[in-house]
């Protein structure tokens, strides 16, 4: 191979002064110059709990994501403390549905054994529980299903009753903040009053504001067994087309009382996350969801893309993007992998 010589400047090159380049030139000037870091800190570890009863089992369609016992999620909470994640968030599985979800404020159910255990063990990783009735309701719907005119829907004022319930068991047994994912309208303002009412009120709410109704979630259905029995979630969760709804949404949940608001999905919604990040001045979280890990999981596998790079390039972007926490099944693996 013959090495090009230098040829002497033309007059057109040396009129060239503005060289961005200059600051890609080697690892080191591009470490300093590098605008966004996505550190242990900035993620939160999403878990499925199941019942004693049942095993460890790998979700088939999310590699790497298990179901875990009360056990096994506290020990994985350890790991993910000792690798510099600080928070994680609960998902239940119940031994039993039924119409209004009623298993979810057992204070024995695997969520509320989880937060106990956790917070035993592990005392410094914040806890942050789901509140939902969509894995606990025999339906799969997010809450009280109602029928008008022959049509069946979610209820929305008698769902506020039951998630409150929910958020205070999980409350009751520990957790740091309960996360709503319902998205019924008035639901941060009725679970704060409630929270505040037994004088819970250091628990914090991480709202769901902005959670679209999404095709990503299918694998979710299958890790937390909440696919809905009939019809969808379309009455309850936005419409993907809607931006202004989003941030329409996102100032409700501010205004009665949600201490962190989250955008859900994340990828498909980058411009919805930078909506929120500069018209409020609040912690905003992005969903890194079931079905954007489960892509990257099955492309890598086939060696389509780096899954590794890929996933750091994901998770930069969120943050990019205006995220200042992200939830993610990529979580464990991308801090070991930062850290080597
Ligand atoms: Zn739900």
């Amino acid at each position: 191979m013959t090495v090009k010589t230098v040829e002497p400047r033309t007059e057109v090159q040396s009129l060239l002064t503005r060289r961005p380049r200059r600051l890609r030139r080697t690892d080191a000037i591009r470490a300093l110059v590098r605008e966004t870091i996505v550190r242990p800190e900035d993620l939160i570890y999403p878990l499925f709990v199941v019942p004693n009863s049942r095993g460890k089992v790998e979700i088939g369609s999310m590699p790497g994501v298990w179901q875990m016992r009360v056990r096994e999620i506290v020990e994985e909470a350890a790991r993910a403390f000792d690798n510099g994640i600080r928070a994680v968030l609960l998902f239940g599985l119940p031994e039993r549905k039924d119409a209004t979800g009623s298993s979810s404020w057992d204070p024995s159910g695997p969520v509320q054994s989880a937060i106990e255990g956790i917070k035993r063990s592990v005392p410094r990783i914040a806890v942050m529980a789901d509140v939902c009735l969509c894995e606990y309701t025999d339906h799969g719907h997010c809450g009280v299903i109602v029928e008008k005119n022959g049509v069946k829907d979610v209820d929305n004022d008698q769902t506020l009753e039951l998630l409150e319930r929910q958020a205070l068991s999980f409350a009751q047994a520990g957790a740091d903040f309960v996360a709503p994912s319902d998205m019924m309208d008035g639901r941060i303002g009725a679970i704060r009053r409630a929270l505040d009412a037994k004088r819970f009120e250091d628990v914090g709410i991480m709202a769901y504001s902005a959670k679209f109704a999404s095709g990503f979630y299918g694998p979710f259905r299958e890790a937390a067994e909440s696919a809905p029995q009939f019809g969808d979630r379309r009455t309850y969760q936005m419409d993907p087309a809607n931006a202004r709804e989003a941030l329409r949404e996102i100032e409700l949940d501010v205004d009665e009382g949600a201490d962190i608001v989250m955008v859900r999905p994340a990828l498909a919604y980058l411009d919805i996350i930078r909506g929120a990040r500069e018209s409020f001045p609040v912690p905003i979280a992005a969903y890194n969801v079931s079905g954007e890990y489960s892509m990257v999981k099955a492309a890598a596998e086939r060696g389509w893309i780096d899954g590794p790079r890929v996933t750091s390039e994901i998770l930069t972007a969120i943050k990019r993007a205006g995220a200042d926490l992200i939830i993610t099944y990529h979580a464990m693996e991308f801090v070991k992998q930062t850290s080597r």
